[in-house]
């Protein structure tokens, strides 16, 4: 089926100061969809609406509106209206001139104004309630009279930043259906933002998964959750478990030393991959027929099923099941191939490699200094010339993070935390590059950490050969 884009975002990038915002972002937004950008906090949700609404003006790409490059038009030019996380209504105003707000600056006469809010809150099913003032009504409703006012200028495009954030747990589920029905009904553009992953699920036609300034999947609420594209979107949707395996050939995996049938292709042979498996496409079978054999070491009991944490090989799996099992016990596991999910691993090279060259040396203290994104590193019981050239392998479990002010890069970014089972993986964004880290600690995405190396697990040497690569 031919779509049409009614919003098209190709190749947009957007800095604030040096820090990039957004990179590369292609997205087209089809005629009366809900599409949602969902994704963890700061990793660039608003700043794509704002440059959708025209507030904000990309450092490269193209904004399209109906096939029309709209880059230089201003926000009040573009049929688009936003509806923002504090609904920024006007206190002093009652419910009626709030709604009749925007048709007001387009001046129209006061009986077509008259008539459009009045029908606009029905929609919103706040008939009746023109001459309240906006501070008497409750969040729900002060929620709806933020909508009506954006959906009454009639813009084609309707953006909604965080707009039930607010709301506590039981009103945002009623809204969530409400505003569903709201975008079917008027047959609107709904760009929705959220960093709830169920809300999303709930309510979209497509859901765009965003990670620190990049679209990391495009899909259907089914499409993003079963076929997952990478360990980030598999973990930020749902409950996984996701594990480190290897594509033996097309649809054979090898996990926990275990070659299990997959129907996934195309991966080469003998890849390194990540894999995801549901806790509720794990099913229990007698231990004596399965390939998978784990004890149970913790059962929770959660209204339709038990979830349960049981450790296989190293591994930590949390399985869902109808039928709950005992502390201790052993139990088989099985998972159907089609439940077993490849993924292309996010960091293709785990090993942390430096090339650098020595700044200078210390025979006397068996030192050797190199310098890392302009910061000087010294590197103990190790001594090279200065001036050679170094090649450093440091691997995922020789990073860690810093207490303040003894890092080796101060300011290093959390871009992601996946669980794999036995520990976190984390891939860190220093100014210049990234950088893989195992920990068991759970630590914060989206924050700036300080990240020291232990260089006992590294290996340092002369990079004759390796120079050509650099
Ligand atoms: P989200 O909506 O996904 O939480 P935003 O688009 O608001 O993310 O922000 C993305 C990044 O841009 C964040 O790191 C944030 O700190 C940064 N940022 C947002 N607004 C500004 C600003 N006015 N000046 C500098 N940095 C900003
Ligand atoms: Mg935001």
């Amino acid at each position: 089926m031919q779509k049409d884009a009614v919003v098209k975002l190709e190749d947009i990038s957007f800095k604030y100061s040096n820090e990039v915002i957004l990179n590369h972002i292609n997205l087209e937004i089809y005629d009366k969809e809900f599409i949602t950008l969902l994704g963890p906090s700061g990793c660039g949700k608003t700043t794509t609406l704002r440059i959708i609404a025209g507030f904000e003006t990309p450092d490269e790409g193209s904004v399209y509106f109906e096939g029309e490059k709209i880059n230089d038009v201003p926000p009040h030019k573009r049929s688009v209206n936003t509806v923002f996380q504090k609904y920024a209504l006007f206190p002093h105003l009652n419910v009626f001139d709030n709604v009749a707000f925007g048709l007001k600056l387009k001046k129209l006469s006061k009986k077509e104004i008259e008539q459009k809010v009045k029908a606009m809150l029905a929609v919103v099913d706040l008939k009746g309630y023109e001459k309240r003032p906006v501070k008497a009504l409750s969040g729900g409703q002060q929620q709806r009279v933020a909508i009506a006012r954006a959906l009454v200028c009639d813009p084609k495009v309707v953006l909604l930043d965080e707009p039930l954030g607010a709301l506590d747990l039981k009103l945002r589920k009623d809204m969530q259906i409400e505003l569903k029905q709201l975008q079917q009904k008027t047959q609107k553009t709904f760009v929705y933002v959220t960093h709830d992953q169920e809300e999303a699920l709930t309510m979209s036609d497509r859901v765009v998964v965003m990670n620190n300034g990049v679209i990391a999947q495009i899909g259907t609420p089914e499409e993003v959750y079963n076929e997952p594209v990478n360990a980030f979107v598999a973990d930020f949707i749902g409950e996984a478990n996701i594990i480190n395996g290897t594509m033996l050939e097309d649809c054979k995996v090898k996990i926990l030393g275990k070659t299990l049938n997959c129907v996934d292709k195309g991966f080469g042979k003998n890849a390194p991959v990540d894999v995801v498996i549901r806790p509720e496409d794990i099913e229990v079978i007698p231990p004596e027929e399965a390939q998978l054999v784990g004890v149970v070491e913790d059962v929770v009991f959660k209204g339709v099923h038990f979830e349960m944490s049981v450790r296989c090989e190293n591994c930590q799996w949390l399985i869902h099941s109808t039928v709950a099992q005992k502390v201790g016990e052993k139990i088989g596991m099985t998972v159907s191939p089609d439940n077993i999910q490849i993924m292309h691993k996010m960091f293709l090279n785990p090993n942390n490699e430096i090339f650098t060259e020595v700044y200078y040396s210390d025979k006397e203290q068996n030192t050797t200094t190199f310098l890392l994104e302009g910061e000087e590193v010294t590197i103990p019981d190790t001594f090279f010339e200065e001036g050679e050239k170094l090649h450093i392998v440091l691997p995922p479990d020789a990073l860690y993070i810093a207490g303040d002010g003894v890092g080796q890069l101060d300011e290093v970014y959390i871009e992601s935390v996946i669980w794999k089972g036995e520990h976190n993986e984390i891939i860190l964004e220093s100014d210049e590059r990234k950088w893989l880290m195992h920990s068991d600690v759970d630590e914060q995405v989206a924050t700036y950490v300080p990240v020291c190396f232990d260089f006992s697990k590294a290996t340092v040497e002369r990079a004759e050969e390796a120079e050509d690569e650099v």
